[in-house]
């Protein structure tokens, strides 16, 4: 599966690709005006595209308009800290900004308000030739950083697709032509789930905005009128409906599907959606950032929920391998303790200018005779009869809501 030559495919579609409050953006709209914008962008030069806003179509644009210009681009949600959006500007120093929220500082970059229309007006200079290429990076996403900083990881196009295919082969994943409700902002990658899966099988994307999730009266009016066939969330956010009577089949008819990651699902909350939505099924998945959203997955029916306590956070996907490893790096035997690491061929290309913290953090090493990136995730956990099992950190993140926190990034 190649993202790009999927959505060529439905460049002509009048179906919905994204519906965000009263707005929203048919598969034609996207390839279009992603069309002219990427010929804006082409002329900017290589250096990655920081796209700032919330949950507005025009965000989609924008992410797609850099994957034709064959740029990578560093989504900024309006509702990230100010230092941190500082840091995060600093330290890419973009070729440009493009924006559908006012942001008045940082005047050093070149703004582009991507709302309006006479930006799609641009006549149309890109070909196939121009789109981002297999090993390019296609999106950095920045995450907590234990020294203040915030770290950039990058993740290629490749990357990105392998995720993609093997998260549309879950379960009722590989429905066409349905709802995803989106609940993560852009800028955190619980969000590429939804989005690229959404996309890739011309399904809609039906994004919930801040607002809406801090308001529950607007908020079951939005899932009552969304049709969602397919949910992706952290467990928090499904925890926090779970508290309203009301979240039931009945709200969602047409749902088939919960996938969670990010933090742990518990028995409980899983008994709970079993009995609300009898004809869903709910899936854990694992993953850092740092490995492209999610590498494993299983499926929690009543059996695994009876069996296994905690839930176990799954098998791991194809392409990917992981080992327990001791303190000294060498694989414990199964059943044993240790710390997760991740290998294949979704872990990132390392951190955005960062070579002390990609020291540290990333590794190569040959495995049946190819050389395979891995990643140290920070995780404890355990593997038994092939599932995973994750035990909480070995160092002083903390997640909260979802979001990844270093306790010396607050110091
Ligand atoms: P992030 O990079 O923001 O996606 O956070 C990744 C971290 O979230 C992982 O390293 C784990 O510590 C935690 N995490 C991810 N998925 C799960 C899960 N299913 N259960 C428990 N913790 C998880």
């Amino acid at each position: 599966m190649e993202l790009l030559k999927e959505l060529q495919k439905y460049r002509n579609s009048p179906r919905n690709a994204v519906i965000s409050d009263n707005f929203s953006l048919t598969y034609r709209q996207l390839w279009e005006k992603s069309e002219s914008l990427a010929s804006v962008i082409k002329n900017g030069g290589v250096r990655p595209v920081i796209v700032y806003g919330h949950k507005s179509p025009y965000m989609l644009v924008a992410f797609l308009a850099c994957a034709k210009a064959g740029v990578a681009y560093v989504p900024i949600d309006i509702n990230m800290p100010e230092n941190r959006i500082k840091n995060i500007m600093d330290s890419v120093e973009p070729q440009r900004v493009l924006t559908t929220e006012k942001l008045q500082q940082y005047k050093e970059y070149e703004f582009l308000d991507i709302t309006e229309e006479s930006v799609y007006a641009h006549e149309i200079s890109i070909e196939e030739k121009d789109w981002i290429k297999a090993e390019d990076i296609f999106y950095i996403i920045f995450t907590s950083g234990s020294t203040g900083v915030p770290k950039g990881v990058q993740i290629t196009y490749a990357a990105l697709n392998y995720f993609t295919e093997w998260a549309l082969s879950l379960g009722e994943c590989e429905k066409r032509n349905v709802v995803y409700i989106n609940q993560a902002p852009f800028s955190f990658d619980l969000s590429v789930m939804d989005l690229y899966m959404s996309l890739a099988s011309e399904s809609c994307l039906f994004t919930l905005s801040k607002e809406t999730q801090m308001d529950y009266r607007k908020l079951f009016a939005s899932l009552e009128r969304s049709q969602a066939v397919i949910w992706v969330s952290t467990p928090s956010f499904a925890e926090m409906c779970l508290a309203e009577p009301a979240f039931t089949e009945e709200l969602l008819p047409e749902l088939r599907q919960f996938l969670f990651c990010g933090e742990t699902l518990t028995n409980r909350t899983a008994v709970k959606l079993q009995e609300r939505f009898p004809a869903a099924q709910i899936y854990n998945m694992y993953g850092p950032t740092e490995s492209t959203v999610a590498v494993t997955a299983v499926l929690v029916d009543e059996q695994i929920n009876k069996k296994y306590r905690p839930l176990p956070v799954g098998e791991v996907k194809p392409g990917t391998m992981i080992k327990i490893t001791d303190e000294s790096g060498k694989e414990v035997s199964e059943g044993e303790s240790g710390e997760i690491t991740i290998l294949g061929n979704t872990v990132s290309r390392g951190y955005f200018n960062n070579p002390e913290e990609n020291q540290r953090a990333f590794f190569e090493a040959c495995i049946n005779g190819e050389k395979e990136r891995g990643y140290r995730t920070g995780d404890k956990g355990y593997i038994k009869a092939g599932m995973l099992f994750y035990e909480g950190r070995i160092d002083l993140q903390v997640k909260l809501h979802g979001y990844r926190i270093e306790m010396e990034d607050i110091e």
